[in-house]
């Protein structure tokens, strides 16, 4: 990316003042450094079960997660694969990893096996830690056996081993004493592939200590969690949002996590409910079911007093349903960003001395953090209210992209801006808005139409249920915002509503030039609308 002089370039802050931040430590290290202050608390929940882990618990099972997996034959350098949903297991192996000097690799579980072993192959991952049931998948890779142990939580099928040889390893076995240098790596997720294929990312011990002390350290931490939280992880811990925000930021802070598997609306409202949840962190399609599920109204949900938002944009009439339903409630965004370690900003809502916030807003930049917008053209720094390029600076960002140093070198500037690809601004109150994805904004004409707004104003119509936004090719205009319509149950809408409702709210650029009525729209366990999934459908007329 172009990288114009410097010293005109307006960088913006975070309004909390600059904290230290121990990320010379192991990664580890620094989770478990207050652990004496909570050993007996709760630390790991299992929704399912109820069985609950201590933090006294889950630092003696990591660390015996360690001593197995080096009994193993893991060590320092190497790469293991976690192939799970959320449980009590992925925290060990993860934190167990960790404490050998090995790299951690996370895989959604429902990937084909040909998504599978991309990803472990380019990893040359060692040994992967999953359930029996996916365990067919893994055996369609004739290496099956030779080039990697697999491990399973539950009853291991043939040629597997069982998580107890890593969580109860021979007395005799030891933790192996290494030295980890700040900069080694210590996770490698994959980015959603939101916009063309997941890239993986290197980030280090210090990239994931300095991003978690940016929420939650400090006299005035800007995630205040408290050893009474209850957080809710719903969300994937193989999507980077939840391993760091979720996991990490509670283990630090003393918080306990209550793990679900899956999202089912029931089950989900049911958990909160029985476990007081105080601290959920969602995506805009959960934010979507809070605020339109008529359950929702059967169940208390009066212990939640926060609900984070990110991965996704979330518009404001939203954001206001939700607020309506849980009104005890401090509602607010973080922007995250794989490679930005990943979060960029979050609502100073959270802290513990909060801040006013606007609706429509992603937080404020994280403390220890330079934060610039530039012209995507000209790479010019750009003022206070003017939208262009996100970029951010500090030790929370990615080392650099997994086996591709181009891709590195285009996305990292030399200055160590990271280029986020993501159109937005920062307002006069050091609050930033997302508008879209450079990517993803509509050329209609010269006229840009980003699609995040339009599917915002669509989902606030009451027999809207959920919507996309897509360009459609076309003659004259190039592009023309098109869009794809979930109906709420029981409600009857014309493509001519759908447009009007529209058009009257929007200049003519935006209107809708087409309406498809769907029965889903298709979205990535991150919480991501894939509009390439969508775009695809129109380039081949598949949609009727
Ligand atoms: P890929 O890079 O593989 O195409 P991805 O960018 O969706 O996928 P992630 O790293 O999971 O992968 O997501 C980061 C992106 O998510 C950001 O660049 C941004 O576009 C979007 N995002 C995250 N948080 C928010 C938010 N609060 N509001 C709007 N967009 C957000
Ligand atoms: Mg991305």
């Amino acid at each position: 990316p172009p990288t114009p002089s410097t010293e005109k370039d307006h960088v913006f802050r975070s309004k909390l003042p600059e904290i230290p931040i121990s990320n010379h430590l192991p990664l580890h290290t620094y989770c478990f450094q207050n652990l004496s202050e909570f050993s007996e608390r709760p630390c790991l929940i299992v929704g399912s079960t109820g069985k609950v882990f201590t933090f006294g618990e889950t630092h003696l099972i990591s660390t015996n997660v360690g001593a197995g997996l080096s009994s193993l034959g893991i060590k320092k350098g190497d790469v293991i694969m976690i192939l799970l949903q959320n449980c009590a297991e992925f925290a060990f192996t993860f934190m167990g990893a960790s404490m050998i000097g090995a790299v951690t690799t996370t895989a959604n579980p429902f990937y084909t096996p040909t998504e599978i072993f991309k990803q472990l192959n380019a990893c040359r991952a060692k040994l992967i830690v999953t359930q029996s049931q996916y365990v067919d998948k893994l055996k369609e890779n004739p290496k099956f056996g030779e080039d990697f142990k697999v491990i399973t939580i539950d009853d291991p099928p043939e040629n597997c081993l069982p998580f107890t040889v890593l969580s109860e390893p021979a007395k005799e076995t030891e933790i192996p004493i290494v030295s980890i240098d700040s900069q080694d790596p210590v996770a490698l997720p994959f980015s959603s592939g939101t916009t063309g294929l997941p890239k993986g990312v290197i980030l280090t011990h210090k990239s994931l200590i300095t991003s978690v002390a940016q929420q939650v350290d400090g006299e005035n931490p800007n995630l205040y969690l408290r050893p009474e939280d209850v957080v809710l992880c719903v969300l994937p811990l193989f999507h980077i949002y939840s391993l760091n925000s979720v996991l990490l930021c509670s283990l630090r802070a003393g918080a306990a996590v209550l793990l679900m598997q899956k999202f089912e609306i029931g089950a989900f409202l049911e958990l909160i409910q029985r476990h007081k949840v105080s601290v959920a962190a969602v995506v805009p399609p959960l934010v979507l079911a809070l605020a339109k599920n008529p359950m929702v109204a059967q169940f208390d949900l009066s212990s939640i007093r926060v609900v984070l938002s990110g991965a996704a944009p979330l518009g404001k009439e939203l954001e206001l349903a939700l607020r309506d339903r849980l009104p005890q409630a401090i509602f607010g965004q973080g922007y995250g960003m794989t490679e930005a370690g990943p979060v960029l900003s979050m609502s100073l809502g959270f802290a513990k001395q909060p801040f006013p916030t606007k609706s429509g807003s992603c937080g404020t930049v994280v403390r220890n953090a330079e934060l610039k917008v530039i012209d995507p053209e000209t790479g010019c720094s750009l003022n206070y209210n003017q939208s262009g390029e996100i970029c951010i600076r500090g030790s929370q960002i990615m080392k650099g992209y997994l086996n591709d140093p181009e891709a590195t070198a285009s996305t990292t500037d030399v200055e160590g801006w990271l280029h986020t690809g993501d159109i937005g601004y920062v307002d006069d109150d050091e609050e930033v808005f997302i508008v879209d994805r450079v990517k993803e904004i509509i050329k209609f004409k010269g006229f840009q139409v980003p699609p995040a707004e339009l599917e915002a104003l669509l989902v606030s119509h009451p027999s809207i249920a959920d919507a996309a936004v897509v360009p459609q090719k076309d003659e004259v205009a190039g592009e023309v915002p098109v869009a794809f319509i979930v109906q709420s149950k029981g409600f009857e809408l014309t493509e001519e509503a759908v447009k009007e409702f529209i058009s009257k709210q929007v200049v003519f650029y935006k209107r809708l030039h087409k309406v498809y009525f769907v029965h889903a729209i298709p979205k990535s366990p991150s919480g991501k609308i894939l509009r390439k999934d969508l775009r695809a459908k129109l380039a081949t007329a598949a949609h009727t």
